[in-house]
């Protein structure tokens, strides 16, 4: 037995040894007999759509006095909820923003919320007794930013697929999931994913500290929808601690949706905490739903979906036509495409769509099948980025290790 007293001193003495998930996993699966004398704290993470997130600003607008208070509110197009606060003559509003809220069909509020943690400059309109006023404003002039999720860090999925003839326009895929049988859309990060590695709520609970978005900030309950047994998070963080390639906006086939990334550290107190941390991908269930009606009619598991695939999705501009304009570029949901040059990485999410869309075959990278009665079907869109979770149970290792992350017990379950 270890207390969080004692791997809060052995952080401070530099003794710790915190592992990412993917490292404990590794060294068990090369034969290491890992007890919890050899590790204090394992570092886990998830990076995907979570549609379930909004944010709550307070903006200046105008001078004190200027207008009474505002009835409606758009930031770059993107609508947002005035209130509950009128600021009644205050020159400010306080706006409430969805993540999936749209200014049209490549821009929501996903895409708003990095361009806000990256500094960018956003219009704000609001309407106000019949009349509209404009502003440009920063993060200067946003004095309260803050993050709320309503349902993330899902512990089950569904892989979904169109059994039917045609193509289903749905936010699971980018260029319609076509049938019948013809392709897979996943998500999930596997055994990387926070709840997977606790499923027993030990010590992930209402109060523990986590890095929402790559920000420090608190689980603040079960999530909407979560239950036992297919358990979520609702959480929240301060958006102007956050790092903007851990978020953004990704466009679907039925419009803008918001990518969210959650990180949350295991403290290795006991053997039964250890015993949780070692769930693999084949151990983690994955049903196969169909897109119309949601209801599982076959099953996998997530071995398929990362164990033998790459993680990364690669580009070789050699391999480039030149074509104009450049259908992977056009539409790639994150806009991280570069024809003729390279993939930026701090966009790029590995979701696997160029390699379907690229003439040239300029993109590649292993994405797997699912089986299916005997059948395979290949995964051709990845909603939740493996490569990119790693990256943020990295980055809570680091801070943890500098002392720049501590860490807190929950203060009571999620269950
Ligand atoms: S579709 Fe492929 S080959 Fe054509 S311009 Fe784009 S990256 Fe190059
Ligand atoms: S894998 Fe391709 S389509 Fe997907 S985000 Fe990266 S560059 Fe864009």
């Amino acid at each position: 037995m270890k207390t969080i007293d004692e791997i809060h001193e052995k952080i401070s003495r530099g003794e710790a040894v915190v592992l990412t998930a993917a490292e404990l996993k590794q060294r068990i699966a090369e034969g290491e007999a890992v007890t919890v004398a050899d590790v204090d704290v394992v570092t886990t993470g998830t990076f995907g759509i979570m549609s379930g997130t909004f944010a709550i600003l307070h903006i200046s607008i105008a001078n004190p006095g200027t207008f009474h208070h505002a009835e409606k509110a758009w930031l770059n197009g993107v609508p947002a909820i005035p209130g509950p606060c009128p600021n009644e003559r205050m020159g400010s509003v306080d706006l409430v923003v969805f993540g999936t809220s749209r200014a049209g069909k490549s821009y929501g509020g996903g895409h708003l919320f990095r361009d806000l943690v990256e500094g960018k400059e956003i219009d704000v309109t609001v309407e106000t007794a019949g009349r509209y006023i404009s502003r440009t404003v920063t993060r200067a002039d946003i004095d309260l930013a803050r993050l709320v999720t309503t349902r993330s860090g899902f512990m089950n999925y569904q892989a979904l697929i169109n059994r039917n003839p045609g193509t289903v326009h749905t936010i699971f895929s980018v260029r319609g999931l076509a049938g019948p049988y013809r392709e897979v859309s996943v998500s999930g990060c596997g055994d990387i994913n926070p709840l997977q590695n606790d499923p027993e709520g030990n010590v992930i609970g209402i109060g523990s500290r986590i890095l929402l978005n790559g920000g420090p900030g608190y689980i603040m309950g079960p999530g909407t929808r979560s239950t036992r047994e297919h358990p979520n998070i609702a959480a929240f963080a301060d958006m102007w601690q956050m790092v903007p390639d851990m978020m953004g906006g990704f466009v679907t086939a039925d419009g803008p949706e918001c990518i969210t990334s959650v990180a949350i550290p295991i403290p290795v107190f006991d053997d039964a905490i250890l015993r949780s941390l070692l769930v693999t991908n084949t151990m983690i269930p994955l049903p196969i739903s169909d897109i119309l009606d949601r209801t599982p009619f076959a099953a996998s598991h997530y071995g398929e979906v990362w164990d033998t695939t790459d993680t990364i999705i690669t580009y070789a501009p050699e391999s480039c036509l030149q074509c104009e304009p450049c259908q992977a570029a056009a539409i790639c949901p994150v806009n991280a495409i570069i024809p003729g040059e390279r993939i930026d990485p701090l966009r790029c999410v590995h979701c696997g769509t160029c390699i379907q869309e690229c003439i040239g075959g300029a993109f590649s990278g292993k994405m797997g099948d699912v089986t299916v009665n005997s059948r395979s079907i290949p995964i051709t869109l990845r909603q939740s980025s493996r490569e990119n979770a790693l990256k943020i149970c990295n980055h809570l290792k680091s801070l943890i290790l500098e002392g720049k992350f501590r860490i807190t017990g929950k203060c009571g379950d999620l269950w």
